[in-house]
């Protein structure tokens, strides 16, 4: 059937087919840990006051060391991961990589910073989570306190009647809630008003490359106005350079993570950088210029 253009359209729909069906196959090896897979690991980026200069907490973010495609970041399979019902069961791996590493660097004597881990809304929902998370906390000797939960605005907000309930589950052990990416979902204000939560990501669109922008600073002030009626800590995502700085200094932005600062780091790294502020620990505060 059909001519030499639909042929090579139904040839790319089949290498494409086998692309997806063999990457769920090979996901769902790294998730039960068959080592021909390779495996996922979270690494962390850190998030800093620059104002203070300190070392406020870790994001932990996932990657997959692929024997064959090399480190494959989050973006290229956890949409996969979402729409073939796998998330929980990574959202959950994550999470006990996190406790497992907080707990060797309890035990290093290492001053130990929170850990905001992503959730996906799925995983938020699921029935089995705050059940599965008390039984973590409780194995590695966690304070619910030292962890954050991160779920995107637009997926927050599709199931906000749902959403609430649960999410003061979450911080009834100790656990914050952080709406990531914000600014770029629905931005409905009467439904977020509607659970609690403890801080707001602005979005790297609104923080990277926005200096003369008025545009961008009349939204940008508008975000801190809601940060500040909801009582939330705000924290921009993706400064990249000098200029984001200044210009979120201006505006009395304090915390920030992005690659200016530094990127996702191996488990190995954070343990020498936490090593350092521990050696640093009876000095003063960190400048900006140590903390890079
Ligand atoms: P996110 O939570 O908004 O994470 C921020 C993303 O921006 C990360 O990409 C991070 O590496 C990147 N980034 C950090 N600083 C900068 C910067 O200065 N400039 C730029 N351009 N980018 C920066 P990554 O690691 O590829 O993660 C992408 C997304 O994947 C995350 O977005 C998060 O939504 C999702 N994700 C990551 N790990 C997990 C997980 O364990 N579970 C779930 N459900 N989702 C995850
Ligand atoms: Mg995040
Ligand atoms: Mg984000
Ligand atoms: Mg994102």
């Amino acid at each position: 059937i059909g001519g030499p253009l639909q042929r090579t359209a139904l040839k790319e729909y089949g290498a494409e087919l086998l692309t997806r069906s063999r990457m769920v196959f090979e996901l769902q090896g790294a998730l039960d840990g068959e080592r021909q897979y390779g495996a996922l690991v979270a690494h962390y980026q850190p998030q800093v006051d620059h104002l203070r200069g300190v070392l406020i907490g870790l994001e932990a973010l996932v990657r997959w060391q692929h024997p064959a495609r090399g480190m494959v970041f989050p973006n290229s399979f956890i949409p996969l991961a979402e729409s073939t019902d796998k998330i929980y069961q990574l959202d959950m791996l994550v999470l006990e990589q996190v406790c497992r590493d907080m707990r060797a660097w309890l035990d290093q004597g290492l001053p130990v910073v929170p850990v905001a881990l992503n959730f996906s809304r799925r995983s938020l929902l699921h029935p089995q989570v705050i059940a599965d998370l008390r039984q973590l906390l409780a194995r590695y000797g966690i304070d619910g306190g030292m962890l954050e939960f991160e779920v995107t605005e637009s997926q927050l907000l599709a199931t906000a009647d749902l959403v609430g309930p649960r999410v003061a589950e979450f911080r009834a052990l100790g656990a914050r809630i952080a709406v990531d990416d914000f600014g770029t979902g629905y931005s409905n204000l009467d439904a977020i008003s509607s659970f609690p939560f403890d801080r707001l990501k602005v979005d790297r669109q609104f923080v990277h490359g926005v200096e003369g922008s008025e545009r961008v600073a009349g939204l940008f002030h508008l975000i801190q106005g809601i940060a500040e009626l909801f009582k939330a800590e705000l924290l921009c995502e993706g400064l990249e350079d000098e200029a984001d700085l200044l210009w979120l200094a201006r505006r009395g932005a304090s915390c920030v993570q992005g690659w200016y600062f530094s990127a996702a780091r191996t488990p190995e790294a954070i343990v020498r950088i936490l090593g350092a502020l521990r050696e640093r620990a009876t000095a003063p505060p960190l400048t900006t210029a140590q903390l890079r």
